[in-house]
């Protein structure tokens, strides 16, 4: 039987210099470690917050005030543990929450699993060749996050299909799927099960993370199928910035004699590699990119503007008027750029 992969430090795999470093371990950081480290690529994952067990969840209102860490740049203050589960930010009339641990948002999240809007598999940004593997894409994760439909009726699932159908033409409610289990007695499945996982009891407590480990978060998945693979994993480690290697020498073929980039995760010590995929969410990369930016490396001025959150679908929860794309853009562009001034 194949050996059950632990998420921790590996101590024969630390090492200062690898082809690849990711930071970040929410979908996109847990996804891009697993693939490049089951191509052969010799990665390391660097993950601001800790490891958190099923049984480390906060589960009442107490337990979860100690798993916050709130900043308010109007106010000038910060409280709570540099490695709480959730990042609060405030400023103005903007309140920005992120999650933090390995598994990132997948830890807690809603786990409910939409399939792609066309609009955004046509979106031109993307490479043309992507919509092709769209769907392949689409059922490798449902396989991988073994997504599964409800068999408890959620009041939230309703909201979702409301959400919903502005993207979809169909009613998707009854069809609404979540990457967490139900069975009681797990099924076969394929890829093969990596981690033992409970059932659902429908506890409600999902968005402070699974107290009984029945939802698939990255760690139960693409990151121990990545370890597996010989990725090296480093929790409680914050990436400040990155700057070019000024010693990285790019040879004929792409190979460097030494590695291309210096990743920083304090003001002395650094971590070098050609690659890095900077996947640490959307407030994470962009201070890594602020930080970077003032210590030189080049980037546009676009840089903080113009990306999305899904902070549209919690105001809808939380009964507000729907919000413009625009509104949001601003509110999240004034939060980034006073919360990490260049
Ligand atoms: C309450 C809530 C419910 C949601 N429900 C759903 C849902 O039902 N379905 C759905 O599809 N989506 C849902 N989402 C959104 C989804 O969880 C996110 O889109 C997704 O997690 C983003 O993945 P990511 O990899 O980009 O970033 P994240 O998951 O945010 O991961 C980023 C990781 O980077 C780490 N990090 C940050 N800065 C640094 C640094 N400097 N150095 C090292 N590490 C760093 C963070 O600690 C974090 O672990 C929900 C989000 C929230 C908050």
């Amino acid at each position: 039987m194949e050996k059950q992969a632990e998420i921790e430090l590996r101590p024969e795999d630390r090492g200062d210099d690898y082809d690849a470093i990711v930071v970040g371990s929410g979908y996109g950081g847990s996804v891009a470690a697993c693939r490049m480290s089951r191509a052969g690529i010799k990665v390391c994952l660097l993950e601001k917050g800790r490891r958190w067990k099923a049984e480390d969840f906060p589960t009442d209102s107490w337990k979860i005030m100690s798993a916050v860490r709130y900043q308010n740049q109007n106010l000038g203050i910060r409280f709570g543990p540099e490695d709480a589960l959730f990042q609060l930010y405030e400023q103005n009339d903007s309140l920005a929450a992120v999650a933090c641990g390995l598994g990132g948002g997948s830890l807690v999240n809603a786990g409910v699993m939409l399939p792609t809007p066309i609009r955004a598999r046509r979106n031109l940004k993307w490479p043309k060749e992507w919509e092709r593997d769209w769907d392949i894409c689409e059922s490798s994760a449902a396989a991988m996050l073994r997504i599964q439909s409800s068999s408890v009726k959620f009041p939230i699932a309703k909201v979702m299909g409301e959400i919903a159908g502005a993207e979809f033409e169909a009613n998707i409610e009854s069809s609404v799927k979540l990457s967490v289990n139900f069975d009681v007695e797990e099924p076969p499945s394929n890829p093969p099960r990596l981690e033992q996982i409970n059932s659902c009891f429908a506890c409600g407590n999902c968005l402070a993370g699974c107290p009984y480990n029945a939802k698939n978060s990255t760690d139960k998945n693409y990151l121990i199928s990545a370890i597996q693979a010989g990725c090296t994993i480093r929790t409680k480690c914050q990436v400040q910035y990155v700057i070019k290697n000024p010693h990285g020498i790019c040879q004929p073929g792409g190979i460097s004699r030494e590695r291309r980039w210096r990743v920083y995760i304090n003001e002395i010590d650094y971590i070098t590699s050609d690659w890095v995929i900077l996947s640490a969410g959307v407030l994470g990369t962009t201070e890594i990119l602020f930080r970077s930016q003032m210590r030189g490396l080049r980037l546009p001025d676009t840089l903080g503007s113009g990306f999305s959150c899904n902070g549209n679908n919690l105001a809808y929860v939380a009964g507000w008027k729907p919000c413009t794309p625009e509104w949001l853009w601003i509110e999240q562009k004034a939060i980034i750029r006073d919360t990490f001034p260049r």
